[in-house]
């Protein structure tokens, strides 16, 4: 039974056929999908859809991406996360975090800082929110693994066990696994681990009680259909790498994490 710990089924692409969608993971002996809010439009989309569905939970949350677009806080912005967080199929707030790469080649440094600024101050709000509802969160990282993790070791000394959750779409180094490991994080592996083998060693020295699949579907499908549209059913694909790389039996994998998503968001 197998649990896709990050899915955005409320994306688009998924308008023509979602309940189909949905029908196939479970018909294929899925148990659960954890579908991550990135804006506020996709946190309410993704609310709806787990009260829509009993095995469907929601992670609320403003990506990084919210604040290289949004100059400011926007109060009223604040208050409908806040009021969607609270909501009953909510686990975690997600997606949150820190993404230092800027594709737009025109951006100046000074744009770079402030937008590392405006998504530092987004971050600590949402994990302030997340400890006052002892709710995981859910991590968005990229090329920012060491500012990610200096702001979770300082919050860690306010909140302490509160502060937990999972490294999405883990792709920093084994040094910086462990540390994530030791502040209460799992790492959080998905089709990218199929077609890249860049990520075995962090995946053979972590402990399996560490580790979530995750399809981040619609993107990162893995082998075979990479260059198609992901889906949840897909995460299976994740759970026999992670099995073919740890050395460990398939049935085994998909238990073990599926035990520990069941932990980490208490479902
Ligand atoms: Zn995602």
């Amino acid at each position: 039974m197998l649990i896709d710990t990050h899915a955005h089924l409320d994306d688009k692409q998924f308008d023509a056929d979602r309940e189909e969608v949905i029908g196939r993971f479970f018909a294929s002996g899925g148990e659960t999908i954890i579908n991550v809010g990135a804006g506020l439009g996709s946190s309410r989309r993704s609310v709806e859809l787990a009260e829509k569905h009993k095995n469907i939970f929601a992670a609320a949350g403003l990506h990084p991406h919210y604040f290289m677009k949004h100059a400011t806080w926007d109060t009223e912005h604040k208050d409908q996360l806040k009021e969607l967080a609270r909501r009953n199929k909510v686990v975690a707030i997600g997606e949150i975090g820190l993404e230092y790469y800027f594709p737009d080649e025109n951006i100046t440094e000074q744009q770079k800082e402030d937008s590392k600024k405006r998504q530092e101050e987004g971050f600590l709000f949402q994990i302030e929110l997340a400890a006052e509802l002892d709710l995981p969160i859910i991590i968005h990282c990229r090329q920012a693994y060491k500012e990610t993790l200096e702001i979770l070791t300082s919050e860690k000394k306010k909140y302490g066990g509160k502060l937990r959750g999972v490294m999405h779409s883990y792709l920093g180094r084994l040094s910086y696994a462990k540390e994530f490991i030791k502040l209460g994080f799992s790492l959080g592996f998905n089709g990218i681990i199929t077609f890249a083998r860049d990520y075995d060693k962090v995946i053979r020295e972590v402990s399996l009680e560490k580790i979530l699949i995750e399809t981040d579907c619609p993107y990162l499908t893995p082998e075979p259909y990479r260059g198609k549209r992901n889906e949840p059913s897909y995460v299976k694909f994740v759970a026999e790498k992670i099995a073919e790389i740890k050395g460990v039996s398939v049935e085994e994998a998909e238990m073990a994490t599926t035990a520990n998503a069941k932990k980490l968001f208490d479902i």
